[in-house]
Parts: C-alpha cells; sequence; structure tokens
C-alpha cells in the first residue's frame, strides 16, 4: 500500500479523464510546513493561525505574526497559502483574552464575531497578512461566517489597512484575495449570496457538520448524528460547491472530509476544485481522485443524492468505492 502510493508522489492531482485538482494541506504554523512539502503538498489550504495565539501569553504583535505568515509563504514560494484569521472560541481557547464563560460557546462570541468587536487587534492581524502577502501568494480566510455583513465589514477593514500601509509605502498585494469559510448552515443556505462577493470558498465540514445536524462530537450521547452522510450535511456541501462553481470562484474543502475517500467522487461531481487534508493524507487523496471520472461520479452522485439516510448513503458510497 505504502510504495502503490509512492507512485503518487510528484504527480499531478487529476481525475481519471484529465480533469485537474488541487491538493492542499492544513497546518498550524510554520512548523509543519516541512512534513506538509514531504509528503508532497501543492499549497496550504488553512492555517490554522490560531496556534499562534494559544501558543502565547499575550496577542502576538504585528511583527512576530508577519514573520510567521512570511516565512509559510516563502517556503511555498508562489503557490498559494490559504491563511484563516482568528478562530477564537468554542473548541479554542485563548487564557490571557479573558473571555467570560458561556453557556453555549458554540454558538457565542467565536471567530469573526470577536475579531469585528475588536477591530484595533483585528487589524493587527490584517497589517501582518498582508504585509506577508508581498512575499507569496496568501490568501486571507474569515471563520464562522454567518451573513453577508461580516463578509463586507472584514473587507472594509482589509481597505483601511491597505490604506494605512500605503500612507506608509509599505509593499503588498492589492489584489490580496479575501475568502469564506463556509461552516455554518446560515453560510452554506446564502452560498449563492456570498459567492458574489466572496474571492473563495474552502469548506470546513468539521463544524459544518455540527452546526448542520446541531450535534456536538464531543457528546457521547448525540455523536452518532454527527456524520456527513446525513443528507443534510451533503446537499449542504452540495450547494456550497455548485454557487461557487456557478459564480467562478474557486472552491475548497478544509474539514476532515476532504479526505474521506468515500466522499471524494461527489466533490468531484460537483466540481470542487481543492482538498486540503493533513499532510500524510495527501498521496492517498491524490490516489483516490485519479480513479473516477467525472461521469462515473456523476452517475453515482445522481443515485446517492437522492438517498434519505446517512446509512444508505454510506453503504451506497462504500459499495461504489469497492468497484
Ligand atoms: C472545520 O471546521 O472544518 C475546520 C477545518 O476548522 P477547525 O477544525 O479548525 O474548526
Ligand atoms: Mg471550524
Amino acid at each position: 500500500e505504502k510504495a502503490a502510493l509512492e507512485a503518487f508522489r510528484g504527480k499531478e492531482t487529476a481525475t481519471a479523464d484529465g480533469v485537474h485538482k488541487v491538493l492542499a494541506v492544513n497546518i498550524g504554523g510554520p512548523g509543519d510546513v516541512p512534513a506538509a512539502l514531504e509528503h508532497d503538498g501543492e499549497a496550504i489550504g488553512l492555517f490554522r493561525t490560531e496556534f499562534l495565539f494559544m501558543d502565547a501569553t499575550s496577542l502576538p504583535t504585528e511583527e512576530e505574526q508577519f514573520q510567521a505568515y512570511q516565512n509559510v509563504a516563502l517556503a511555498l514560494k508562489g503557490a498559494p497559502v490559504i491563511i484563516r484569521t482568528l478562530d477564537v472560541g468554542g473548541d479554542k481557547e485563548i487564557p490571557y483574552l479573558k473571555l467570560q464563560k458561556e453557556d453555549n460557546p458554540f454558538m457565542g462570541y467565536r471567530a469573526v464575531r470577536y475579531c469585528l468587536d475588536n477591530p484595533d487587534e483585528y487589524k493587527v492581524q490584517l497589517r501582518a497578512l498582508l504585509r506577508a502577502s508581498a512575499f507569496g501568494d496568501i490568501k486571507i480566510m474569515v471563520p464562522l461566517v454567518t451573513c453577508m455583513e461580516e463578509l463586507r465589514q472584514v473587507k472594509a477593514l482589509v481597505e483601511e489597512c491597505k490604506s494605512e500601509l500605503d500612507a506608509e509605502g509599505v509593499d503588498y498585494n492589492k489584489d490580496i484575495e479575501v475568502g469564506v469559510m463556509m461552516e455554518t448552515a446560515a453560510a452554506a443556505n446564502i452560498a449563492d449570496l456570498l459567492a458574489d462577493e466572496a474571492a473563495f470558498f474552502s469548506i470546513g465540514t468539521n463544524d459544518l457538520t455540527g452546526y448542520t445536524m446541531a450535534s456536538d462530537r464531543g457528546n457521547d450521547k448525540v455523536a452518532y448524528l454527527y456524520s456527513w452522510y446525513y443528507p443534510a450535511v451533503l446537499r449542504a456541501i452540495k450547494k456550497i460547491i455548485v454557487s461557487g462553481v456557478e459564480k467562478g470562484i474557486m472552491v475548497g474543502m478544509c474539514g476532515e472530509a476532504a479526505a474521506d475517500p468515500l466522499l471524494t467522487p461527489l466533490l468531484i461531481s460537483w466540481g470542487m476544485e481543492e482538498f486540503s487534508v493533513s499532510a500524510p493524507s495527501v498521496l492517498r487523496t491524490r490516489k483516490t481522485i485519479s480513479q473516477w471520472t467525472k461521469a462515473d461520479a456523476d452517475a453515482l452522485e445522481e443515485k446517492v443524492i437522492q438517498l434519505k439516510t446517512a446509512e444508505e448513503v454510506k453503504a451506497a458510497l462504500e459499495e461504489a468505492s469497492r468497484k
């Protein structure tokens, strides 16, 4: 198996009928880049910046953040690097921010909500990202978006930072892309609208599954509901991909589902372009993608999208994967 996978090292990621895909890697910081490249990742599809914040005892400065982002941009030598802005709250605690305990933290004050409520802190990160964008293909990704207002407010802050940098004579990529992490049921429902103003989508299936099924996977009693084989989750994913493809923006996936070989044909059928997985999953995912033609994937999709239960969906996908 390992030797068979090695045959995919250095190969283009493409379907059996030659549709090109991008195989990217999820990282938590510059320290994860060597493994990403060693496993033959082509890009960074998710840089979770909260580790920069969680590993510190106070907010990292603009300079500290700039160095981390620049480091990754340089190491990727012009390949895309999608950097997610601070995703605090929910399962990600940063003690020195001294956030109040909440009864329902997953529905509370977190991620883009916290950042927009603290624009001076947020601008430190956005300035660092803009400055680093002069050294590679950095794209900004906004987590936990639920409405257009949030995307517009973030983009306005980015413009404010650009004006400041212009005034200071600091270089940055004037066309830097601002995209949305699609991980709430709300965002999925308005994917067609968001696609008009987002530069790209990346589907965060870890949270999208939980928010769509109203199920906390850490809770044993309801964990059985936490599965992307439920038609509700599949249809949310489909709506996101199809909406993005229709509007001509790049659509990727950076949640765990991107590395699920059972799901690969559906993602191919819907036209998803970028798969972002953990480093050890790169070659296996490239292999799975190479085993499907668009026509075969479409035929399977037509059948699976009509199924009514997660069990039926999983069984159908398993059967197809054995062929
Ligand atoms: C996700 O929600 O799918 C995701 C990739 O982000 P995280 O796991 O960091 O919440
Ligand atoms: Mg998430």
